[in-house]
């Protein structure tokens, strides 16, 4: 990546810190949608190119300004249509961006940190330890680099994605407000427009702050579950212990309720071989969500290498959905995509640099569930 000290990375500006940017330059803040709609809308990172913006102006910026998104290392193409994007991002490590056609429908995976210090048992990209936190301009470059790659110009109109699922490589609510100012730009019309309904967050359960986003956003919330009681929880996904599923539902609720519409949790189960895909784990699983109102995928493990996981077999599969279908439950099993490219649900590794030895992990999962502990004070971006 290019050197840039001293210059503002426009890319991941909200629309008011984007005005907030042409103030502090002695420009009108008018400015702010133009140059927004340049990048967003038609994936331009060069200030010459923007027609509508004098020279005296265009050239003011290149002196205080950068529009600059994350490296693109490559891009591959699966059988199936789905794509992926391996990028590089400031702190080194690389980190991979998912895209799933289906029908009318284009989901694009993003990733808000490099590696994920939650340490889920059966998720490739926890067994890599944590890097670092993706800045705004590199969550919501990941969206920029695939439209761009679409030639989706202008993004609002020909639009090949659709929806954004937060759901790729980390835990987004550890990285709470550069997330946050990513996912206003994907539903801000100056940004991609898309719809407070097709922008979700997916968290492994980070309570204080599920309990904290209503304050600053209003997008669709996916819960990954992946187990029906406390104790399996708590080997599966280690967050359990500090905030235990009681706890976690309740916050969820309270964030749907807050909304004040009738919303729908998503419940993320990713189904491993003997573990969590009995008969006794769909009816804890009913008793469990008999209150939340939700709709279940469930999502079949997709082996990779030394996981110590396996698939469950087809009857299985179906076993499990059938039992929660019989209780009135809305489920979908996931298809697997994108297993040519290693781009399925749960491979996703990219390439994270250093700080991967146990110890240091460990280190950062403390520090980073004490932080969670901190109810995070910024004030809401727009
Ligand atoms: S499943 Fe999500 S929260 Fe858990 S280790 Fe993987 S990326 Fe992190």
């Amino acid at each position: 990546m290019t050197e840039s000290i001293g210059k503002t990375n426009l890319l991941g500006l909200t629309q008011l810190e984007m005005e907030k940017f042409f103030d502090s330059i002695g420009e009108k803040r008018f400015r702010a949608g133009q140059v927004m709609k340049w990048i967003h809308h038609y994936g331009v990172d060069d200030f010459d190119a923007m027609s509508n913006v004098g020279k005296a102006l265009r050239e003011k910026l290149k002196a205080c300004a950068e529009i600059r998104g994350p490296e693109v290392v490559s891009e591959d193409i699966s059988s199936d249509g789905t794509r992926k994007w391996v990028v590089r991002v400031e702190s080194g490590s690389c980190v991979e961006t998912v895209y799933i056609p289906q029908g009318k429908r284009g989901t694009l995976c993003v990733s808000s940190q490099a590696g994920c210090a939650l340490d889920c048992s059966f998720c490739s990209t926890g067994k890599q330890g944590f890097n670092s936190n993706l800045t705004a301009a590199e969550v919501i470059g990941q969206v920029w680099i695939a439209n761009k790659s679409f030639g989706s110009v202008p993004a609002t109109v020909d639009r090949a994605i659709t929806n954004v699922v937060m759901m790729g490589m980390g835990e987004p609510l550890l990285n709470f407000d550069n997330v946050i100012a990513a996912m206003h730009l994907m539903m801000d019309d100056m940004g991609y427009g898309i719809s407070k309904r097709r922008v979700t967050l997916s968290t492994s359960g980070v309570v204080p702050m599920i309990d904290e986003l209503a304050k600053h956003i209003d997008v669709s919330l996916a819960l990954s579950l992946h187990a029906p009681n406390d104790a399996l929880r708590n080997q599966l996904v280690p967050i359990n212990k500090k905030y235990p599923l009681k706890m976690l539902l309740e916050s969820c609720r309270n964030y749907m309720s807050a909304l004040g519409e009738k919303r729908v949790l998503t419940i993320e189960y990713t189904l491993l071989k003997d573990i969590n895909d009995k008969v006794e784990h769909a009816v804890e699983m009913i008793e469990l969500l008999k209150d939340t109102p939700c709709k279940i995928n469930l999502i079949p493990f997709n082996p990779f290498p030394h996981s110590g996981y396996e698939r469950p077999s087809n009857n299985a599969i179906r076993r499990f959905q059938d039992q929660l279908h019989q209780a009135g439950f809305n489920v979908t099993v996931r298809t697997t995509r994108g297993e040519d490219i290693d781009a399925a649900c749960g491979q996703l590794v990219g390439q994270v640099m250093d700080r991967t030895r146990r110890s240091e992990r460990y280190i950062a999962v403390r520090e980073l569930s004490a932080e969670a502990d901190v109810v995070q004070s910024a004030a809401p971006r727009n």
